[in-house]
């Protein structure tokens, strides 16, 4: 598909050996398990310029979405149906969001073109495609905000320090090649005290223990690392960042792992 892969070293603890998970690598693509403390992460993932070319995240999830949907059984679909509407149902994610970060300067990253936060929230947001972004910093620039167009990991470093009350990684962190830039870099821009949102698949979900090659989590290239609730934490721990997991009391069921990276109140 691509001749710009290179090869990464884990993006936990930059240990360089690794052993090869045949069952969780597609085509090309190589998903492996870091020797020294058991990241799961691919080892050969294209560059942002491919990724944003060729895999735009939006394009293959609407095909593998697709691929699932065909594949599936009534009752499973609908199951499906169910759970989507459910999601309808639930509170607007301004409201949610509210009562776990407060009000404030949040920064998305990653965020659509969809400006989702509205007052008291001040939305900033950092976008790779530029369309989406400057669509995207038309509206948050009309509500005191701004969105930057770039990559995540070195565009967060143009944000001053100590400047955002709470960051929104949604879906992030599983494609971001450089997770230790992005996390500094939300470490040094966040507020003492202030909180990011992540949300990540779980790779340690009974589901995905389940369904082994056929989970949902996985997806070729665009997912570059497969978190368990250890390595998320330790992560955090790399950026000088406290741990708070927020989904605890369904983790194993749970095909996601939410949590708060909190930075502490005093450096
Ligand atoms: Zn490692």
């Amino acid at each position: 598909m691509t001749g710009n892969a290179s090869i990464r070293a884990c993006p936990n603890c930059t240990g360089t050996q690794a052993v090869k998970l045949p069952v969780y690598s597609r085509d090309e693509w190589n998903v492996v398990s870091c020797d020294d403390c058991e990241m799961i992460y691919l080892q050969n993932p294209p560059k942002y310029e491919a990724l944003e070319q060729d895999f735009a995240w939006e394009k293959t999830f609407v095909q593998e979405d697709e691929t699932r949907v065909k594949k599936r059984g009534l009752l499973k679909r609908l199951a499906y149906a169910g759970r989507m509407l459910s999601y309808r149902l639930r509170p607007s994610p301004n409201a949610r969001y509210l009562r776990v970060l407060g009000p404030g300067k949040i920064l998305d990253v990653g965020c659509g073109d969809v400006v989702r936060w509205t007052a008291p929230f001040v939305p900033f947001g950092i976008k790779i495609p530029k369309a989406l972004a400057k669509g995207a910093d038309k509206k948050m620039r009309a509500l005191g905000g701004e969105c930057r167009q770039g990559a995540g990991a070195p565009t967060i470093w143009e944000f001053p320090e100590n400047h955002f009350d709470s960051i929104m990684m949604h879906s992030y962190l599983e494609h971001e090649v450089d997770v230790d830039q992005i996390l500094r870099g939300a470490q040094r821009c966040l507020k003492p005290g202030g909180k990011a949102f992540i949300r990540v698949p779980n790779f340690n979900s009974l589901n995905r223990k389940w369904s082994k090659g056929d989970w949902p989590g996985l997806r070729y290239p665009d997912h570059v690392n497969y978190f368990t609730v250890n390595t998320l934490k330790s992560v955090a721990a790399n950026a000088g960042l406290g741990f708070q997991l927020t989904n605890k009391h369904k983790i194993w069921l749970d095909d996601n792992i939410q949590a708060l990276f909190i930075k502490p109140i005093q450096n």
